[in-house]
């Protein structure tokens, strides 16, 4: 009999298969059923954006059973991150290690049946399509409204459902967009709000618990729509404060007739083929520098040059060096963020200076 057992045990090691326990629980619950846990298995989502959202909406999906995670994040791990971000420990953050290849980590020690693939990428108009075109869901993890757009244009245009999330402070905000069948991200903000004039993280901080119970809503939707639960997926805008208990579910939110993005099927950010080379990073006192053009640094020949202007640390993903008193980061793709300034033109000519145009 143990015997058996064990033979069983490896037969499923070789296959690849299931413990037949491991979703028990889950395959029990009368909406997901053994069919529902195959098509989980089946599943491919794409995560942008692997920060608090991404690493606690990844963590909660791992252990479901989704059985193909795509992960694109263009950030480090670092200390200000553990108190929210999920799946990093005190050794990412010591190591700088890129979030999406700590989060592959992770929740491969958490489910080792899961693939999962990680990019150490900013996600742009010109890669975005791409990453969207091979998901079945896409999960949004990003801090920034920029990003939302160019998702909802990639995801509209390829007709690819996606799961918006947000918090800051105590509160939080979730939607689902199906393309053609519910209110798309723009029909809701047609406009990006003028910059400066939101709150970030790093005005008005962001609780564990905000971050946490966006990402329960976003896991939840993302399984209704792998399995194929449309019926049930949350129609409208969910606003959520976790500190003034106000729940808000704003049912019946309409697509706009003259929507540019899923009415005129014009896709402003998707076709905005030059990026804005800067980027401020939320909640970091920091500023993202990209290259016009990505493209492939020789990090072990920027180390080399960087080190006569001081100390330089590096792993397999980036180079960080101490330039006129900021930290600079430097990832193999030809970005760079810059710590401790929140002026594009210092980033800009600090990054012209020690990497090049
Ligand atoms: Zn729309």
């Amino acid at each position: 009999m143990a015997r058996a057992v064990a033979m069983k045990r490896r037969e499923q090691a070789t296959t690849g298969a299931a413990e037949p326990d491991r979703y028990s629980r889950q395959s029990r619950f009368w909406a997901i059923g053994r069919a529902g846990q195959d098509r989980l298995r089946a599943g491919r989502i794409l995560v942008i954006g692997c920060g608090a959202l991404g690493s606690a909406a990844m963590n909660l999906l791992a252990r479901a059973g989704v059985g193909h995670i795509t992960i694109v994040d263009r950030d480090f791990v670092e200390l200000s991150n553990l108190q929210r971000q999920l799946l990093f420990d005190e050794a990412d953050a010591a190591a700088g290690t890129p979030k999406a290849i700590a989060a592959a980590r992770a929740v491969a020690r958490i489910n080792s049946e899961v693939e999962v693939r990680p990019f150490v990428a900013d996600v742009t108009p010109t890669n975005v399509e791409q990453f969207v075109a091979q998901a079945d869901v896409v999960l949004d993890g990003t801090d920034n409204f920029e990003t939302r757009y160019l998702i909802n244009d990639a995801c509209v245009k390829l007709d690819i459902p996606w799961v918006y999330g947000g918090a800051i402070g105590s509160t939080g905000m979730s939607m689902t967009i199906v393309p053609r069948e519910t209110a798309c991200f723009r029909c809701l903000f047609p406009t990006p709000q003028p910059v400066g004039t939101m709150e970030t993280c790093e005005t008005a901080g962001v609780l564990a618990a905000s971050v946490v119970m966006v990402a329960a809503i976003e896991w939840a939707e993302v399984v209704k729509l792998l399995v194929g639960d449309r019926a049930n997926l949350s129609r409208g805008l969910t606003a959520l404060d976790v500190w003034t208990n106000d729940y808000l579910h704003a049912e019946g939110t309409h697509r706009d007739p003259d929507c540019p993005c899923c009415a005129q099927r014009r896709f402003e950010y998707l076709d905005a083929l030059v990026t804005s080379r800067t980027a401020s990073l939320c909640g970091r006192d920091a500023i993202q520098v990209s290259p016009g053009q990505p493209h492939r640094v020789d990090l072990a020949e920027l180390g080399r040059k960087l080190e006569a202007t001081g100390p330089v640390a590096s792993n397999d993903y980036l180079v960080r060096c101490l330039v006129e008193g900021h930290e600079m980061t430097v990832f193999a793709d030809g970005r760079a963020i810059i710590k401790g300034t929140t002026d594009l033109s210092v980033a800009r000519s600090l990054y012209a200076r020690y990497v090049g145009t």
